[in-house]
């Protein structure tokens, strides 16, 4: 039977997870720390999910079998990747409450979509147009001008899927590259930062956030978080305002975490929405009362929040595989630094750009904890003295 919508889910319960990368490992850490127990499904064995879930479940989202029984086998199922199909959500939805709704997945899953729904809904965005080809396109780079961003529509992440166009004559042949039947143009933003705010809604309406977190990004994947935002207390407020319209407009019950850019004169846009913990959060595991893992287990089980007071200023530095380029990178070196936490995914291959863990480093202000971790990530990749 089905949860009743304002019922409890209490330790001891298991909890679904779709998908079964570092965000679905990190939120079975923080269950199972709680005593709950965790099911993961996905496609991929051995994940990193799996390696602390208590079940893996191996098996493709349109596996309408294998999706109901494992959504009978849980009180509720949450995700820690936006790009699992409608139907999916639908099988599991006849058996056990999605935290947060199909719904709330189907608009941020796609680009258009979400930008339609934020910007009819009065919340600020970079201009776009939709283009479905390449005249259409022409029109567009001519109304909003260049530089501009054509994104596909649809199963876009870490600027994959994306291309920047400098002038008009470029049309056909990013239309080419692209190779997509649907896709957004958005005017380029000169930000002067990139922002996040990670943030929560409980079953009955409570909200929660991490403030906001400055995030500065390498090859459009982000690199590196620091938390407080070195940003005004007025931004920092405008910021949060608007996340918390945008977890109340989507009814969201879970995390969902809204990255935005600051332009040069001080305007907040909403770059993107992503329902779920996100890499920018994942200082909170060090740095919080509350992590944004425990968060999302605290908020689909229905539990109150608790607090998310940062406990020291804090920096995250993500590992991608490039640090394994010369060999194992040098452990040892990073961790003779007192302030640093190593978080590791368990992926068996590095390959360039995956990411494969991060450093945490806290320190006694933002400025010493980004210096502090960014030593330490450049110590990894010294040779062994
Ligand atoms: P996304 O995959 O949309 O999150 O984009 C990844 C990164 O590309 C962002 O974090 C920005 O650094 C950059 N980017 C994306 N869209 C724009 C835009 N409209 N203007 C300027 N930079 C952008």
């Amino acid at each position: 039977m089905i949860q009743g919508r304002n019922e409890s889910i209490l330790p001891g319960a298991t909890l679904g997870v779709l998908g079964s990368g570092q965000l679905g490992r990190m939120f079975a850490i923080a269950a199972r720390r709680m005593g709950y127990r965790v099911h993961t499904l996905s496609p991929d064995s051995d994940s990193p999910t799996g390696q602390v879930a208590d079940v893996e479940v191996t098996a493709d989202y349109g596996d309408q079998d294998a999706v109901s029984k494992f959504a009978q086998q849980v009180s509720v199922v949450t995700f820690e990747f936006e790009n699992v199909p409608s139907a999916t959500t639908e099988v599991v939805s006849q058996f056990s409450p999605v935290r947060p709704a199909g719904e709330v997945l189907h608009i941020t899953q796609h680009r258009l979509r979400e930008k339609w729904y934020l910007s009819e809904r009065g919340f600020p965005v970079a201009p776009f147009r939709a283009i479905r080809s390449a005249e259409e396109l022409a029109v567009a780079v001519r109304e909003l001008g260049c530089p501009a961003v054509l994104k596909t529509a649809g199963w876009g992440y870490d600027g994959k899927g994306q291309i920047k166009i400098s002038s008009a004559s470029e049309v056909a042949s990013v239309w080419e590259q692209l190779g997509s039947g649907e896709a957004i143009l958005e005017g380029f933003v000169d930000f002067r930062l990139e922002v996040s705010v990670v943030a929560a809604r409980g079953l009955d309406g409570e909200f929660s956030h991490f403030g906001v977190l400055e995030n500065a990004h390498s090859n459009h994947i982000l690199d590196v978080t620091v938390s407080p935002a070195r940003i005004s207390p007025k931004i920092a407020a405008e910021a949060e305002a608007i996340a918390r319209g945008v977890l109340e407009a989507l009814d969201v019950v879970g995390v969902l975490c809204v990255e935005m850019f600051l332009t040069r004169d001080d305007r907040l846009l909403i770059n993107e929405l992503a329902p779920r913990p996100h890499n920018s959060g994942h200082l909170t595991f060090d740095a919080n009362v509350t992590s944004q893992f425990e968060l999302q287990v605290r908020a689909i089980c229905g539990l109150p929040l608790g607090s998310t007071e940062l406990l020291r200023p804090a920096a995250m530095a993500n590992l991608l595989g490039d640090v394994w380029e010369n060999g194992e990178p040098n452990w040892s070196e990073a961790l003779k630094l007192p302030e640093v936490k190593l978080h590791l995914y368990g992926k068996a291959s590095a390959r360039p750009g995956r990411k494969m863990g991060h450093l945490t480093a806290m320190a006694d202000s933002a400025d010493e904890a980004e210096r502090i971790v960014r030593e330490a990530r450049r110590r990894l990749m010294t040779r062994e003295s």
